[in-house]
């Protein structure tokens, strides 16, 4: 995680090391030392991991509701007796969520 600095701190750093930029979260307004924001994307938005963070949690969130919902829809159809799992079918349902998340994060990565 970057560190956010403080006016303080931006004002030492600017008398102290004149030759060191500033990256400015475009979500947040954060201010970090140049190039410690990871871009999110080829465009020029700029974005603190703290606010990628949380945009990351929330659609990881998001995904793993629709998820447990096709799930229930699909016992529901079916009146199973229970929502059992094996632990392999768990681990692939795992690596399943992480790849549709990879995948919704490069798809929407292109289109910034
Ligand atoms: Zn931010």
């Amino acid at each position: 995680m970057g560190v956010k600095l403080t006016t303080m701190e931006i004002d030492e750093l600017v008398i102290n090391k004149p030759n060191e930029g500033f990256d400015n979260c475009d979500y947040c307004n954060g201010i970090e030392p140049q190039n410690t924001m990871l871009s999110f994307d080829n465009s020029d938005t700029i974005i603190c991991d703290e606010c990628n963070q949380e945009k990351f949690d929330e659609i990881q969130s998001e995904l793993d509701e629709a998820i447990d919902d096709v799930f229930l829809v699909a016992h529901q159809e079916f009146n199973t007796k229970s929502g059992d799992i094996t632990p392999e079918q768990n681990e692939r349902l795992e690596s399943l969520k992480t790849q549709l998340f990879d995948l919704i994060l490069e798809q929407v990565k292109q289109n910034l």
